[in-house]
């Protein structure tokens, strides 16, 4: 199948890879000039775990080609998917729907013989319908179906989720799109859930989802906040409570807060659509509410560790926003270094994939080192923020040696408390109660 993808983000192009691999003709369209230079010289713009072998092998094989060019991408597509950001409005917050409006109107001259048009950006209902005016206004003579076509991708995981989706939910209101999407997915037939519904409910699928699990994470944040008060683990928590198949084992992971480029917009958008239609939605904005409070409070636990200390320095493991990806968008790490910074500290961090995202973020307001334990040198506390396996191999002992002093905040539960308190650490994980090496290491075993 020809396919044109318009945005070659963080779903754009792991999904134009992966369509490629598939034995698609694609091309991929985006705005940015220096993006579409990069990947025409070869170069893969984001990180993505397996995506630049997949990208590199597709490139040589010419199934995949890139481009700035809207009618090059779009005039001989059967399919053009749309998969440009949908960021909260600076104001009201509901998703801004620039790029999809001005996506939808660049394509529609470009439209020859039957093409389906399928949004993956995440798009508030009815968006379909408005797509469909748009388009039929600057072309009133296109053949055309607009499918709501929802991406469930994890970034750090999206090679392996185009793979293997959970499921392939399909927001088509004619046959004729419906098959055409159907061929599509021949490949995952019998291996996934393919679920055709009303383009409404596949819209609005996709922000309930990820506000149900927004909510879950915030849920087992507050569960944690007990915990610390009352000297239960969240780990044996959340276990015994994951071990339910009604509550299920995922998101139960106490952290900083949620974040990244779709739960913070994503519950926003949902909560304003819930007030546009005057329905209550206590949960959603418990969650976003919560999940403000939570990294404040993360930043005044690491200040807590060095108050007293004069001018003090500040470890941080981990910006991006989770492990495997380099993304730092709305990342929990980069407001808590935003609190942190309007007490006069001094931050050295380190991310193993996201300095270069981070620095564009933050600048020169914090230092970046080339390796943890560089990071550690002549600092009075710890904060790791971002759960990447690597910050688990921390020697511990070697840390000590580094650090003027022995503080630890482990916003993802990822040392071991015994390890720490035996090499002489103060240790605050999330969920459990704080311990003191003076006064809790004849507890370690
Ligand atoms: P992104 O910012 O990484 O990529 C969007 C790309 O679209 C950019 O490269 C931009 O230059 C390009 N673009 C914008 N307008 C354009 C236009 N008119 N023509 C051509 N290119 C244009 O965004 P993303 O993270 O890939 O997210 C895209 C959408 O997918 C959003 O709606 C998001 O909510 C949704 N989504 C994201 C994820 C994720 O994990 N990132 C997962 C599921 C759904």
């Amino acid at each position: 199948m020809k396919v044109g993808i318009i945005g070659t983000g963080y779903v754009g192009l792991p999904t134009g890879v992966g369509l490629a691999e598939l034995g698609n003709d694609v091309i991929c369209i985006d705005r940015e000039p220096k993006k579409i230079e990069a990947l025409k010289a070869g170069k893969i713009t984001l990180y993505e775990d397996g995506l630049e072998e997949l990208f590199n092998k597709n490139v040589k094989a010419g199934r995949i080609k890139f481009t700035t060019s809207m009618k090059e991408g779009v005039e001989d597509a059967d399919l053009v998917i749309i998969a440009v950001g949908t960021p909260p409005h600076p104001v009201t917050k509901e998703a801004d729907m620039k790029y999809i409006h001005a996506a939808a109107t660049e394509l529609a001259e470009y439209l020859r013989g039957y093409t389906v048009i399928a949004t993956k950006s995440t798009v508030p209902v009815g968006t379909g319908d408005d797509i469909e005016a748009l388009i039929a206004k600057k072309n009133p003579f296109a053949n055309f179906d607009v499918v709501s076509l929802p991406e469930f991708l994890r970034e750090g995981f999206a090679v392996h989720d185009f793979f293997h989706p959970d499921r392939v939910v399909v927001g088509a209101n004619t046959e004729k799109a419906r098959n055409v999407i159907k061929e599509l997915y021949k490949p995952f037939e019998g291996k996934t859930n393919m679920l055709f519904v009303k383009r409404r409910s596949s819209e609005t699928i996709k922000y309930a989802s990820n506000a149900f699990l927004a909510i879950k994470i915030h849920y087992i944040n507050e569960m944690a906040n007990f915990c610390e008060k009352t000297g239960a683990d969240i780990t044996e928590v959340a276990k015994g409570m994951g071990l339910d198949s009604r509550i299920g084992n995922r998101f139960l992971n106490p952290g900083p807060g949620y974040g990244g480029s779709c739960f913070p917009k994503d519950t926003m958008a949902m909560a304003y659509m819930a007030r546009q239609n005057d329905v209550e939605m206590t949960l959603i904005k418990a969650a976003i509410d919560g999940n403000v409070k939570r990294k404040k409070e993360m930043a005044e636990r690491i200040l807590e560790m060095v108050k007293g200390i004069e001018k003090p320095r500040i470890a941080v493991l981990g910006l991006a926003f989770k492990d495997g990806t380099d993304d730092c968008r709305e990342s929990p790490a980069m407001e808590i270094l935003g609190n942190l910074l309007e007490h006069k500290v001094q931050v050295t961090a380190y991310d193993p994939k996201a300095m270069g995202t981070a620095c564009q973020l933050l600048g020169d307001k914090i230092c970046y080192a080339d390796d943890m334990y560089q990071a550690l040198e002549g600092a009075d506390v710890l904060a790791i923020l971002t759960e990447w396996g690597e910050f688990k191999t921390l020697d511990l002992a070697k840390a000590g040696s580094l650090m003027r002093h022995k503080n630890i905040v482990d916003c993802r539960n990822l040392l071991d408390v015994n390890d720490a308190l035996r090499n002489g650490f103060d240790y605050q994980g999330i969920g459990k109660k704080a311990v003191k090496a003076d006064v809790d290491l004849r507890k370690a075993v």
